[in-house]
Formats: structure tokens, C-alpha cells, sequence
């Protein structure tokens, strides 16, 4: 009986959930508990199991927060209340207290006889003093420091791409990598500096009495030190770098213009580092502003939203064959602001996914128009890599097509900022649902980063769209790199029965070389910017007449 209440495969599977959640079950016949292994660890119990565990678990709980404790948990084992929850301080294996919370239920058999206790403590890191997975201290503490008297300089650290590292390579070893770097960070610092763990993969380094060129000296070094750590692979760290009191004289304001810089650093370059200036204050409100518009244009029924479409030729008979989809958006007050701007804006919040849904229906009913009036146009747009982290877009996709009776032959789905997909197997076997009813896939501005060779491993492709840098470079003097690249690329893509396309023509002679090269598609301002539907429709007509 003992052993079929503590050995549930529940148990096992909730233990190792989390690394800061801790679970513990007791049979109350018995007294007799379990405890998960991270909890005998980071509290240095005497096993897994334990008998008679209860006063020995006081102990471990601050004299402050003993009879808060007491109260709860003896009306629990009294049969008052069924429930146990309350907040207090315990002791881990290093000595210190760290905040717990801690929710538990009795299960009771037919009479009401208490039979199980069990429940689990979440650890509050952001209340705690030090970090537990690299014992450096935590914003919780910086938060206390002083910053209206005496002056300074603080320097944040972000790892680039810190998500990927831990989706490729795994949670543990992302875990290495963050004691890794605060490792360096430690060593690297001054003696004056105070070192602290932010949430995530952020870190602060605090110099009392330093200097902004100090602190731009020591990231330089981290990175340098992040290139060679025995045992993990070379990765790098972008930074936002402020002083006080000229950048602010309180945690909040300086926390928040050390975020501002670090995500303006990380949008320059990866690697780099922003100090804190009146131009990124003024682009963080701005940023902010269109937010706010974008949120409002979405509840007011997409208001202000409109796709434009720029047609593609084949390359051979130079014919319209078909467009791609682009998304514009304009509001009373906002009239300036770029798709590259306001795209980003919508990805990093996450509604890119609301409006990429509204942006393949508008496509899907241009192009269900376009197939009868024209016959074989095909309609292309842009979908970005977090709309397809569900599966939800791909059916919606499948459904609308189905409703507006789309032949998904003339469908291309593009995949933009292909760089940030890091799961490839989600992604081919969504582009492959797609592919088997006939969808067309392609993969967006091939060349800008090193990922896409990796994508096209991975993922079946039927259009690979190389990216306007190199069809832009061609006529520039004894450029032979770009030219090649393309030749190499379209002849791999030949291979592998895949079409290309060309972006950014805008001159005859670019034209010329890339139609000599076998080039299979052709866009560009040579041919027409991105258009409102009607004027699309008289460009065609203009052809066809
Ligand atoms: P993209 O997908 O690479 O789209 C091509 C961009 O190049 C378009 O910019 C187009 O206007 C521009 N372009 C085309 N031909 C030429 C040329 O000959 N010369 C020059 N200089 N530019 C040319 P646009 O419309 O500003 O869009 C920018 C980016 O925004 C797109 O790049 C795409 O990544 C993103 N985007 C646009 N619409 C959507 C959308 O509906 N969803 C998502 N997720 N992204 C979108
Ligand atoms: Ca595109
Ligand atoms: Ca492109």
C-alpha cells in the first residue's frame, strides 16, 4: 500500500518538472514522505525518504516563519482544512534562506480518513539573495543598492541567441553555459564590482566609482573569454552599458534604459555593445507608440491594414506568372512607419500571429479572384517563423483555402526570418502537410544568415528566394563573390528541383545577367513596386490585352 501511494509515476514525472519547483508526498498513516531528488539535494535532507519528516523539515524553516507555518500545517494534519499554503523562508544546503511557497492537499479515503499528503514548493527566485544555479546575487538584491549617492557605471549582458542554445544542444547544457559566463564574469571583474543574475540569460555587472570605458574594456574580454571555454561551444554576449547618476538615480530607471540599450545593441549586431543615449530613449517611445496603434488597428477589425502586391515574372518569357503579398499598414497618425519596423514590432509582442492570419486570408481571397479572372497567378506571402510554432496556422490555412476554393497549387507560403527556426522537425512536418495538398513553400532572402544552408537540409523546399544583397551587388565593379554565389546557388537548387527567385532588380543590365545565370523567377522595381490590388489587376490586364 506504502508503496503504490509514494511511487506513483506521477511523482516521478511532476520531480523532475522544473529545477526550482520541489515536490513532496506523505502518507499520513504511516508518516512516512518522499521527497523529489532536487529537493534532497538543495536542502541537504537525509534521503529520499523520510520518516517522521515534519519536524525535521522545520528546521529547515526560519525562526520568523515558524508559526505562520505551524498554524497552516497543523490545521492540515488536525483535519480543519484540506489545504496547506503559505509563504516562508528555508534553508538550502549553502546556508541561506530562500523564499518558498509552498501549496499542499490532504486526500481523504471514503470516511474521511487522511490517507495522502502532497503538495510542492515553488522557489520565489525573484524574492531570493542569490541566484541558485550560479550563486551570484539577484536583481532582488540590486534593487536595494543605492544609487542617488556616489556615481558609477553598470553594464548589462545578454547571451545572443541564448533560446536556441538551449532548444539545440538542451536545458542542462544551457544551464553550463550560464555558470560558464558567470564564472568569466567573476574572474573578469574588478574587485570593486558586484556581479548579479538576472532572470533568464541577462547579467549585471555594477562598478561603484568605474567608468563606462572600464566596462567597455571587460566586455570586450567576456567576449573574447566566450570564444574559448573548454567544453562548449564558442557563443557571444551583446551588452547596454549606462552611468549613474547621468542615466538615472534609481533601479527602476536605469534597469529599465540598460534593457533599452542591450535590445537596441542586439538589433545593430550580435556581439555589440549600445551605451545609453538620447537616440534609443527616443526609439523605445516610439516603438512603444506604434505598438499601442498596431493593438488598436487589430481591435478595430484590422483597420488601417492593407496588402500590396508585387508581381513576379518568369524569368523566361518575362510574363506575369505571380505576386507577392506585402503587407502595408498606415494609421490617421502614423504614416512613416516601414514593414521592417512594424513587423518587428508585431513579432517580438507576438501578434504577428492575429495579423499573419488576417494576411493569408486577404492572400487567399485575392488569389481564389485572381485564379478565375486569370487563370494561373499564383498569390505568395510572407509568414513568420513564430506563426508556425503551433499547428493551428497551417490548418486555418488549409481550412480558408478549402472555403474559398483555392487551388493550392497557386499558393506559396514564404518563410521569412528563417534564421530564428531552430525547430526544424516541427517545421518540415508542417511544410510537409502543406506540400502533399499542394501548397507551394519558400524560403525568404537565402544568404543572410549562414542557418539557411542548415534550413535547406532539413526542410524540402520548392522556391528558394535569393536575397536582393547579392542580386543588388552584381553590377558593382569586379564583384565576381556575388556573382558566383548566385551561379552556385541556382546550379545547387537545379540539383535539387528547386526554383529560384530573384529579388531587387531595378536595372536592365542586373536583369541581363541574372536571366543569362538561370534564374527562375524575376521581382523587382524594374517590373513594379508593391501595388494595391486594383493597380496589380491592370498591370496584369495591360499584359494580357
Ligand atoms: P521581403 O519578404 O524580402 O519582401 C521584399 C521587400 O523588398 C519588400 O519590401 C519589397 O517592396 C522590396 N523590394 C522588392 N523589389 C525591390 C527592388 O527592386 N529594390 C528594392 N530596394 N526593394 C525591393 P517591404 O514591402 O518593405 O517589406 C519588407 C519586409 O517585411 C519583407 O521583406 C518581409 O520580410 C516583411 N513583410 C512584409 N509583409 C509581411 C507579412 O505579411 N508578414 C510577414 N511576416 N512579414 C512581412
Ligand atoms: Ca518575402
Ligand atoms: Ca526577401
Amino acid at each position: 500500500m506504502t508503496k503504490s501511494i509514494l511511487e506513483n509515476e506521477l511523482f516521478e514525472s511532476f520531480a523532475n518538472a522544473s529545477d526550482n519547483i520541489y515536490i513532496y508526498v506523505c502518507d499520513m498513516q504511516k508518516d512516512l514522505s518522499r521527497w523529489s531528488k532536487n529537493t534532497v539535494d538543495y536542502f541537504d535532507m537525509e534521503g529520499e525518504y523520510i520518516e517522521s519528516a515534519g519536524p525535521k523539515w522545520i528546521e529547515h524553516i526560519h525562526p520568523d516563519d515558524r508559526a505562520a507555518y505551524l498554524k497552516d500545517i497543523d490545521a492540515v494534519f488536525s483535519g480543519a482544512s484540506n489545504r496547506h499554503s503559505c509563504q516562508y523562508r528555508a534553508k538550502n544546503k549553502y546556508g541561506d534562506y530562500v523564499w518558498l511557497e509552498c501549496k499542499g492537499s490532504v486526500i481523504s479515503d471514503e470516511s474521511g480518513k487522511p490517507l495522502v499528503f502532497a503538495g510542492l514548493m515553488t522557489r520565489l527566485d525573484n524574492q531570493n539573495k542569490y541566484d541558485p544555479l550560479t550563486l551570484l546575487l539577484t536583481s532582488y538584491e540590486m534593487q536595494k543598492y543605492e544609487f542617488s549617492v556616489g556615481s558609477g557605471a553598470i553594464l548589462l549582458l545578454g547571451i545572443n541567441g541564448f533560446r536556441k542554445i538551449n532548444n539545440t544542444n538542451g536545458f542542462l547544457y544551457g544551464n553550463k553555459v550560464l555558470v560558464a559566463l558567470s564564472e568569466c564574469l567573476t574572474k573578469l571583474a574588478g574587485k570593486e564590482d558586484r556581479v548579479y543574475r538576472l532572470q533568464g540569460d541577462e547579467f549585471i555587472v555594477l562598478s561603484p566609482s568605474g567608468s563606462k570605458e572600464q566596462l567597455s574594456r571587460l566586455f570586450e574580454k567576456v567576449n573574447d573569454y566566450c570564444m574559448n571555454i573548454r567544453g562548449l561551444k564558442s557563443f557571444s554576449v551583446s551588452a547596454g552599458l549606462v552611468s549613474y547618476p547621468e542615466d538615472g538615480t534609481d533601479f527602476n530607471t536605469l534597469m529599465s534604459n540598460l534593457e533599452h540599450s542591450l535590445e537596441y545593441a542586439k538589433e545593430q549586431k550580435q556581439g555589440w555593445i549600445a551605451e545609453f543615449s538620447e537616440k534609443i530613449s527616443k526609439r523605445h517611445l516610439r516603438t512603444g507608440l506604434l505598438h499601442e496603434a498596431l493593438i488598436q488597428s487589430i481591435h478595430n477589425g484590422f483597420e488601417g491594414f492593407e496588402l500590396y502586391f508585387q508581381p513576379i515574372l518568369d524569368a523566361k518569357t518575362k510574363n506575369i506568372v505571380e505576386c507577392e503579398s506585402l503587407l502595408r499598414w498606415k494609421t490617421p497618425d502614423i504614416q512613416d512607419a516601414t514593414p521592417y519596423e512594424f513587423i518587428k514590432i508585431l513579432e517580438d509582442s507576438g501578434e504577428i500571429r492575429e495579423v499573419g492570419t488576417w494576411v493569408m486570408k486577404e492572400a487567399l481571397r485575392h488569389a481564389a479572384k485572381w485564379q478565375k479572372k486569370y487563370k494561373n497567378i499564383s498569390v505568395s506571402f510572407n509568414v513568420s517563423y513564430i506563426q508556425l510554432l503551433d499547428g493551428e496556422f497551417i490548418d486555418k490555412l488549409i481550412s480558408t483555402a478549402q472555403e474559398l476554393q483555392v487551388d493550392p497549387r497557386l499558393v506559396m507560403v514564404e518563410l521569412t526570418e528563417s534564421c530564428n527556426a531552430d525547430d526544424t522537425k516541427m517545421l518540415s512536418h508542417q511544410f510537409n502537410k502543406l506540400q502533399k495538398l499542394g501548397f507551394k513553400i519558400a524560403m525568404d532572402d537565402f544568404g543572410t544568415e549562414y542557418a539557411s544552408f542548415g534550413l535547406l537540409h532539413d526542410v524540402t523546399m520548392d522556391v528558394l528566394k535569393i536575397d536582393q544583397k547579392f542580386v543588388r551587388g552584381l553590377i558593382r565593379e569586379g564583384n565576381m563573390t556575388d556573382m558566383s554565389i548566385i551561379e552556385n546557388v541556382v546550379n545547387m537548387c537545379r540539383q535539387l528541383s528547386i526554383q529560384t527567385v530573384a529579388e531587387g532588380i531595378e536595372t536592365e543590365e542586373i536583369q541581363d545577367i541574372i536571366r543569362s545565370i538561370g534564374v527562375s523567377f524575376l521581382q523587382g522595381y524594374l517590373y513594379s513596386k508593391p501595388v494595391p490590388a486594383a493597380e496589380f489587376e491592370r498591370m496584369v490586364e495591360a499584359e494580357r490585352n
